[in-house]
C-alpha cells in the first residue's frame, strides 16, 4: 500500500507532528513530496503538505488523502528541508514554518467546488490597464524619443509608466498609436513590476573593488563578510557577483533590511540587470506576488531583491545570496516563526551550494568574529569620510540643538547645502511631566510613559495605541505646571524653525510616512536643488545616497545606551557611523555632529573616529568575558498573562525546570518587564553553547508545563533574540 506522511497546516501544538495517509489509486500520479493536499483530520478536511513517502508508523487502517490541490505548485524539496530546519532551530511548530515557504495565496484557505474538487481561493488577476507595445521608428523627434524609451524597455509596459519614463503625455501616445508608431490597448501585463530604464554604464572597478570581487569569487563554500565604508561601492561588487552567477545560469538573492526605506538599491539592480529582476516588497498584492513567484520558479526571473521573507524565494538553482546592511536588526522576525533571515541565509547557502556574502559598513561582532572579511577602506569616488565633532551636551544650554550644530546649520543653508538630523524618538515630546510633583502621564495598560504627539497635542502609548488628552492641570496635585519633556521628531520642527527660520524642512518617521509613496515623495523633495533639512528617526540613516549633504547630526547619540541590552553599544555605534555615511557623498567637505551626554563612552568615542575594527575588537572582548554571542547563544522565554503573581510563579517554574534540564546553561532572571496591553510579563534568558542544544529542551519544558499552567498564560520562546 502506498502511504505518505503529511504535516497539517494547523497551528495547534497537539497537531504538530506528521500524520500517515493512504494514497488512493486515482491520486498516485499527482502526489509528490511537497504537494499541497486536502486530508481528513479530526472530523474536518484540512490543508497539509506531503513531507515524505515512507512506510506508515501507524499500524491501523489509514485514512485516504482526499485530494491533491493542483492549483498551487508543490513546495520544492530544498525549501521543505529549510522549513524543517527553521522549525528545529527556532523550536517552532512545523506548520508555522511551512507557511513561509508556501506559494503566495496558498495559506490554508481550502474551498470545495461543486464537482467535489478541492481548490485554494482563486488569486486576483493582474490589473487591467492601457498597455503600450511594439515601437516602430519614425515620427517627430519627440516621437522618436518615446519610441527609443519603449524599445529599450524591451517589453510591453503600462501607458502611465511609459509617460513617466519618457516624460510625455497620454494624448501624445494616442497620436503615435494612430500613426502606427506603437500599439496601445487595454490588457493585463504579464510582469507587473514597474519598468525602469536600462543603465548600461558599467563603472570600472576601483582596485579595492576588484580585489574584493576576486576574493569573494574564490571558494564558493566559504561565506564571507564585505566590510566597506559607506559609499565604498559595495553594490557594484554585488552586481559583479550577480552577473557572474547569471552567466552560469544561477539565480541570485539580495536581502536588504527594509526595501520600502531604500527603494534605490532595487532601482539600481533593475536598471543594470534589466528584466529578470524581481523586487519583492510588502506592498505587492497577492496576485503580484504569485506571478513573481511563478517567474522565479520558472527561472524567467533570476534575481530577487527583498526583505527578510525573500530568503525563502523558490529559486530552482541558487548561486548567490547577498545580505546587505547585515547589522540591521529587522532581519529578525518578531512573530512566529521568529527566524533570523541572516541565519536562514547561512543554512540555505550551505544546503544549496550558493555563495554567501554579508555586507555592511558596521558589521555585527558575530560576523566579524566568524567570517573571513574583505575590506573596502575608501569611498568609490575617492571622497574623504566626514569629520566628526562630539558635542558635550552637559556644556550646552537646554534644547535639542546645540550651539555648534545651530551655527553649522545656518552656514550650510546660507550656502544652499543640505543637512540630515537623526533623533530616534517619535512624537512631539518623550513625556508630559508635572514640575510641581513629578507626575508623569503613563499608559494605564502598559506601565510606560505616554508620548506627546501631534497638534493639538495628545498623549499616545507606543505599545497599545492608548490615547488621552494632555491635562491642563496635573491630575495628581492640580498644579498648572505640566510641561513636555524630551524633544521628539515632531517637536524638532519647532526647534529647527527657531534656528533656521524659513528653511525647507522634511520629516521622516513612521508617523510621517504611513501612506505608500510618501517616503519616496519626501526623499525627492529633499533631493531638489537648494538648501534643506531632512530630520527624523533612524529612517534617515538607512542607506540613502543623497547629494549635497554637508552637515549631519545625531542629536541623542547616547539614547540607545539607556536600554539595558547587551547590544546597546553596538546600536549607538552603528547609528553614528551609518549617519556619518550619509554626509559628503559627492566629495563635499562635510561635518557630522554627535551630541552626547557622556561623550567619553566607547561607542561615541570610536564612532566619531569611524574606528570600526577597534570597536568590534573591544566589543568581542567584552562579549567573550560574559559569554554573549558569538561566544554562546541566547534563548529568551517570556511569560505573559493578566495576573502578576501567576506570571511570576510560572516564570519561576519555567526557569527552575530549564535549570534542571540544562545544568550547564546559565540562567538570568526571571525579570519582570513592563506590562503591555494589561498583560504582565516576565522574562528568563538562557545562555548556552549551541542554539539547538538549548532550543529543543526549552521547548519541551514549555510544552510539558502546558498541562499545569493556567490556561490564559502564554509563553513565547525566542531563539537568538535581538532584544534582550
Ligand atoms: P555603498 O553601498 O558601499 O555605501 P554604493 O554602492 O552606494 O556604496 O556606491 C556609492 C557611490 O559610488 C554610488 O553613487 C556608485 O554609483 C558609485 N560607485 C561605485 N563604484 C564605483 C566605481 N568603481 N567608479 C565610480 N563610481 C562608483
Ligand atoms: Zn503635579
Ligand atoms: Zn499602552
Amino acid at each position: 500500500m502506498r502511504a505518505v506522511q503529511v504535516a497539517p497546516l494547523v497551528d495547534a501544538r497537539a497537531l504538530d507532528r506528521l500524520f500517515d495517509y493512504a494514497v488512493p489509486d486515482g491520486l498516485a500520479d499527482a502526489v509528490r513530496i511537497g504537494s499541497l493536499v486536502a486530508c481528513p483530520l479530526r472530523g474536518g478536511t484540512i490543508l497539509g503538505v506531503v513531507i515524505s513517502r515512507d512506510r506508515p508508523s501507524y499500524a491501523g487502517a489509514l485514512a485516504d488523502l482526499a485530494a491533491v490541490v493542483t492549483d498551487a505548485p508543490p513546495i520544492p524539496g530544498h525549501l521543505l528541508d529549510l522549513a524543517r530546519w527553521v522549525s528545529r532551530y527556532y523550536a517552532t511548530p512545523l506548520a508555522a514554518c511551512l507557511r513561509v515557504v508556501l506559494p503566495p495565496g496558498a495559506d490554508g484557505a481550502l474551498r470545495r467546488e461543486p464537482g467535489g474538487r478541492w481548490r485554494l481561493a482563486p488569486l486576483p488577476k493582474g490589473r487591467r490597464q492601457l498597455i503600450a507595445s511594439e515601437p516602430v521608428h519614425g515620427g517627430t523627434a519627440r516621437h522618436q524619443a518615446v519610441v527609443g524609451v519603449l524599445a529599450s524597455l524591451g517589453r510591453p509596459v503600462g501607458a502611465a509608466d511609459l509617460c513617466r519614463l519618457a516624460r510625455t503625455t497620454l494624448p501624445t501616445l494616442r497620436a503615435m498609436a494612430e500613426r502606427g508608431l506603437l500599439r496601445l490597448e487595454e490588457g493585463v501585463l504579464e510582469h507587473d513590476d514597474p519598468p525602469v530604464l536600462h543603465d548600461r554604464t558599467i563603472p570600472t572597478l576601483t582596485d579595492e573593488q576588484r580585489a574584493a570581487v576576486d576574493t569573494l569569487s574564490a571558494d564558493p563554500a566559504k561565506p564571507r563578510l564585505l566590510h566597506g565604508v559607506t559609499g565604498s561601492g559595495k553594490t557594484e561588487v554585488y552586481l559583479r557577483l550577480i552577473a557572474d552567477a547569471r552567466s552560469r545560469g544561477l539565480g541570485s538573492l539580495v536581502l536588504v533590511p527594509e526595501i520600502a526605506l531604500t527603494p534605490q538599491i532595487g532601482d539600481r539592480l533593475v536598471a543594470r540587470l534589466g528584466a529578470g529582476v524581481v523586487v519583492w516588497h510588502s506592498g505587492l498584492s497577492v496576485g503580484e506576488r504569485a506571478r513573481a513567484d511563478a517567474r522565479i520558479r520558472a527561472g524567467t526571473a533570476d534575481v530577487v531583491i527583498g526583505a527578510r521573507s525573500a530568503v525563502f524565494a523558490p529559486f530552482p538553482r541558487l548561486g548567490l545570496i547577498v545580505v546587505d546592511e547585515e547589522h540591521d536588526g529587522s532581519y529578525k522576525q518578531d512573530s512566529s516563526p521568529r527566524y533570523d533571515a541572516r541565519q536562514v541565509a547561512y543554512r540555505r547557502a550551505a544546503g544549496e551550494g550558493a555563495r554567501l556574502v554579508y555586507g555592511s559598513a558596521t558589521p555585527r561582532p558575530e560576523s566579524w568574529y566568524a567570517l573571513e572579511h574583505v575590506t573596502l577602506t575608501r569611498r568609490a569616488d575617492g571622497a574623504a569620510l566626514p569629520n566628526v565633532k562630539v558635542v558635550d551636551m552637559r556644556t550646552q544650554a537646554a534644547g535639542a540643538i546645540s550651539r555648534p550644530l545651530a551655527q553649522a546649520l545656518q552656514a550650510a543653508l546660507a550656502r544652499d547645502e543640505k543637512a540630515i538630523l537623526l533623533l530616534n524618538r517619535r512624537g512631539l515630546a518623550r513625556q508630559a511631566l508635572c514640575r510641581n510633583c513629578g507626575w508623569i502621564g503613563r499608559c494605564p495598560r502598559c506601565d510606560v510613559p505616554l508620548v506627546v504627539h501631534g497638534r493639538p497635542a495628545r498623549l499616545l502609548c507606543h505599545h497599545c495605541g492608548y490615547d488621552a488628552s494632555v491635562p491642563n492641570l496635573c491630575p495628581s496635585c492640580g498644579s498648572a505646571d505640566v510641561i513636555r519633556q524630551g524633544t521628539g521628531t515632531q517637536g524638532l520642527e519647532e526647534a529647527l524653525a527657531a534656528v533656521v527660520p524659513g528653511a525647507r524642512m522634511i520629516r521622516l518617521d513612521s508617523d510621517a510616512v504611513v501612506r505608500r509613496g510618501e517616503l519616496e515623495r519626501r526623499l525627492r523633495e529633499f533631493r531638489r536643488p537648494g538648501g534643506a533639512v531632512l530630520f527624523g528617526t533612524q529612517m534617515v540613516a538607512k542607506g540613502h545616497d543623497l547629494p549635497d549633504v554637508t552637515v549631519a547630526a545625531v542629536l541623542d547619540a547616547d539614547g540607545p545606551l539607556q536600554q539595558p541590552d547587551f547590544r546597546a553599544e553596538e546600536r549607538a555605534f552603528s547609528l553614528i557611523v551609518q549617519l556619518a555615511g550619509r554626509a559628503g557623498r559627492r566629495g563635499e567637505p562635510a561635518t557630522v555632529f554627535v551630541q552626547a551626554w557622556e561623550p567619553d563612552g566607547r561607542a561615541i568615542r570610536l564612532g566619531a573616529r569611524h574606528a570600526v575594527p577597534d570597536f568590534l575588537e573591544g566589543e568581542l572582548e567584552r562579549r567573550r568575558e560574559h559569554g554573549f554571542p558569538p561566544f554562546g547563544h541566547l534563548v529568551r522565554v517570556v511569560v505573559d498573562g493578566s495576573s502578576r503573581p501567576r506570571v511570576q510563579d510560572e516564570a519561576r517554574a519555567v526557569a527552575d525546570a530549564i535549570a534542571a534540564r540544562l545544568p550547564d546553561a546559565r540562567l538570568f532572571g526571571p525579570v519582570a518587564l513592563h506590562r503591555v496591553r494589561e498583560r504582565h510579563r516576565s522574562a528568563v534568558l538562557v545562555r548556552g553553547e549551541r542554539a539547538v542544544e538549548l532550543a529543543l529542551p526549552i521547548r519541551e519544558v514549555v510544552d510539558e508545563r502546558t498541562a499545569d499552567r493556567p490556561h490564559e498564560l502564554r509563553i513565547v520562546v525566542d531563539v537568538d533574540p535581538q532584544d534582550t
